[in-house]
């Protein structure tokens, strides 16, 4: 058994060698001297392009609080080797820094007995709790779900929804709020010091600085029902925001808007529209929250497209070519202008992150790093 540790070790130094190449450089350094922000709030749409938001605006008329954001920028969603990405790799790039396989959630992506049993990479949650900041993360998808989980879990599999819950409890973040999922229940959140959230009204009850684990029902999620048992993602967006900026280190919170994506697999237009107004009406309460605050930085990206969506210019209409992910770049809309971000910069996904870590005051050393 030493044996095979002592093997796994050396294999692993080799591979973090070459990963150092081929994986984590990018273009951000430690020398960053731009702004630094005590709080970081990253809200990702799932499957948002940029023609969802050209299409929602089109067929509802609307504007979108996310563009009258000052930097405009766009990322490449690319899975480790693999350009079209889900959500597990598409998420885990966005929280750890690292591209990984499709999937797989939080994990290097060279684990040769596939047994999970090495360092895994530290995600920004994570690296927030070390240091006695608060950390969580919201989702109109279940709480087991590839895009929370992998700012709050580790897996070999998106599909290991016992493995992820288990780490979930275990994460000490202080709210992880969303549908609910199969292993999550009263007694095993509260055996792990969270107040178990069952509806709207035990949600808006919560006070600042309570550690919380709540599980709505998804059909209300996905369809925005507003009613006692079920909060919009606005609502919680403000909810989270209240609880964690009680604590005086900062906070970092990742706010998901999960049912762009599952609309867009369908592609039904309607709900993949009412989706993005609802995401951007919580991206609104973020923004309006940073304003007054003055501290706090707001970035909104995309884990990947869905749908592939296109202008039809027969009849001038947006229209579904896709009924998956695709590759194209997605935007990085970011609320200030000396956060190392740029109008027109086209980023790699993984290196978001980074620069959410160099804004909250992490060193190159730190992230992206193993656990
Ligand atoms: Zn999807």
């Amino acid at each position: 058994m030493a044996v095979i540790k002592k093997a796994v070790a050396t294999a692993m130094a080799l591979f973090m060698a070459f990963y150092g190449f081929i994986g984590m450089t990018g273009n951000v350094s430690d020398d960053y001297t731009e702004g630094k922000y005590k709080n970081v709030i990253l809200m990702i749409g799932d499957g948002m392009g940029f023609n969802t938001l050209e299409a929602t605006k089109a067929q509802r008329g609307v504007s979108l609080a996310m563009e009258t954001m000052p930097v405009k920028a766009q990322s490449q969603t690319w899975s480790y080797l693999i350009p079209a990405t889900d959500s597990a790799a598409g998420g885990t790039a966005l929280s750890t820094g690292c591209r990984v396989w499709i999937n797989s959630l939080g994990v290097f992506p060279f684990d040769p007995f596939t047994i999970n049993d090495f360092n895994v990479p530290i995600n920004i949650c994570e690296l927030a709790k070390r240091d006695g900041k608060a950390a969580g993360v919201v989702t109109t998808d279940k709480t087991s779900g590839a895009t929370p989980s992998s700012f709050s879990a580790h897996a070999l599999s998106r599909t290991m929804e016992k493995d992820i819950s288990k780490d979930q409890l275990a994460s000490g973040l202080d709210l992880i709020w969303g549908a609910s999922s199969e292993s999550i229940n009263e007694e095993n959140t509260k055996a792990n010091g969270f107040t178990y959230i069952g509806n709207e009204d035990e949600l808006m009850a919560l006070t600042a600085g309570s550690r919380s684990f709540a599980q709505f029902s998804f059909d209300d999620l996905k369809n925005c029902r507003n009613n006692h048992n079920t909060p919009t993602i606005e609502e919680m967006t403000e909810k989270a925001i209240e609880i964690l900026d009680a604590d005086e280190d900062g906070f970092f919170l990742m706010v998901e808007g999960a049912c762009i994506d599952k609309f867009s697999h369908d592609n039904e237009f309607e709900g993949a529209t009412m989706s993005t107004v609802e995401f951007d009406k919580a991206v609104k309460a973020a923004l309006d929250f940073a304003a007054e605050d003055g501290e706090t930085l707001v970035v909104v990206t995309a884990d990947h497209e869905t749908g592939g969506i296109k202008l039809d210019k027969k009849t001038g209409n947006y229209k579904y070519t896709s009924g998956s992910h695709t590759n194209v770049d997605v935007p990085v809309f970011v609320s200030a202008t000396d956060a190392g971000f740029k109008s027109g910069d086209k980023v790699k996904n993984r290196e978001i992150p980074v620069q959410l870590a160099r804004v909250m005051g992490y060193g190159e050393k730190e992230f992206p790093a193993a656990r």
